[in-house]
């Protein structure tokens, strides 16, 4: 194992892939390399640029120390470009001086390799003019294209491009690495990265002052509908509704909801070590005394069901009224 390029360990798949390309020299024209961040799209890039231009590759991988990896890896290679966004996009003027810059370099000089960072940033009038670039393949040109939102690029561009979907970070990497640099509690991380699974979404929400309020919130209404019907209707009109006020807020209270009644059945099933809401592992283990499979499987699905609802535009007390009266029945039915 080189030791020098963990994405070989963490994107085996995507990494191996590019080896194979390189190995049999069937390297593609343009790629699409997709991930959230934090999942490693520049670190591959990085690989795989010094693998194609590398002097000594072993086994399809670059040996890192030659002129080339070295120059590549300090951000001066002449065949390397770098487009980053200017400004809020990445303009037409850019890609323009990109592409007269490929086409005077000339052949000759070995493999020139164009890395567009945040492509899905590319501006209409960028991306058309990319697209043309694209449809002409010419000599050795290799495109890199790195996004955190594949859906956001032109399907015309997409379908010039090998696609590359890298795997998300492992939870537990960011929920430490959140705890370790940002401060947060491992609490709060835990349940941030259920909601969302890349490092810098979940520290933004985590970080603003609803999401402690959110989760309070929704901790609450499971003890209180565990407790008492009418506590929990009348907690649904007087606390739930001021929080989660917006179409988006009461898709996330009804995502933490969710995440809690899966943290019960997890412990419930044993497996209680990569739960949403680590600090209410008591209150769950109670919980799961009381609840059966039956009840705790009826209960997730009635709150899907109200997640669907609320795309319906249906009044939104009324849905979490009817939300906590579905989860009592089935509660007394069993
Ligand atoms: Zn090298």
């Amino acid at each position: 194992m080189n030791m020098g390029y963990p994405v070989m360990e963490t994107q085996k798949i995507a990494v191996d892939g590019f080896r194979a390309a390189f190995a049999s020299n069937r390297v593609a024209h343009a790629y699409l390399i997709e991930g959230i961040k934090g999942s490693g799209k520049e670190a591959i890039a990085g690989f795989f640029t010094q693998l194609l231009l590398c002097h000594h590759p072993e086994e399809a991988v670059p040996c890192g120390q030659c002129r080339n990896c070295r120059r590549i890896r300090e951000g001066n290679h002449p065949n390397v470009s770098n487009i980053h966004p200017d400004g809020q996009d990445i303009k037409k003027g850019q890609i323009a001086g990109l592409i007269y810059q490929l086409n005077k370099t000339g052949l000759e000089d070995g493999r020139q390799i164009y890395i567009i960072h945040e492509a899905e940033r590319m501006n209409t009038a960028a991306a058309n003019t990319l697209l043309k670039f694209l449809e002409e393949p010419e000599g050795e040109v290799t495109a890199l294209l790195l996004t955190d939102t594949g859906s956001a690029i032109l399907p015309t561009i997409r379908s010039r491009c090998l696609d590359v979907l890298l795997q998300p970070p492992p939870r537990e990497q960011i929920i430490e690495e959140l705890v370790a640099k940002h401060g947060l509690t491992r609490s709060m991380a835990s349940t941030a990265t259920m909601v969302t699974a890349g490092p810098e979404e979940a520290l933004e929400l985590a970080g603003g002052e609803q999401f402690g309020q959110a989760r309070k919130t929704v901790l609450k209404l499971v003890e209180a509908s565990e407790k008492n019907i009418q506590e929990a209707l009348l907690f649904v009109q007087t606390d739930w509704g001021p929080v989660f006020k917006e179409k988006e807020e009461a898709e996330l209270g009804l995502d933490l909801l969710l995440f809690a009644y899966r943290d019960i059945a997890a412990v419930k099933a044993g497996l209680g070590n990569a739960l949403a809401y680590p600090d209410q592992q008591e209150l769950w283990q109670q919980l799961a005394l009381r609840m059966t499979y039956g009840r705790l499987s009826s209960v997730l699905g009635a709150i899907l069901g109200a997640k669907r609802n609320l795309h319906s535009n249906m009044n939104r007390t009324l849905l979490m009224e009817q939300l906590v009266l579905n989860m009592q029945e089935v509660k007394h039915a069993l």
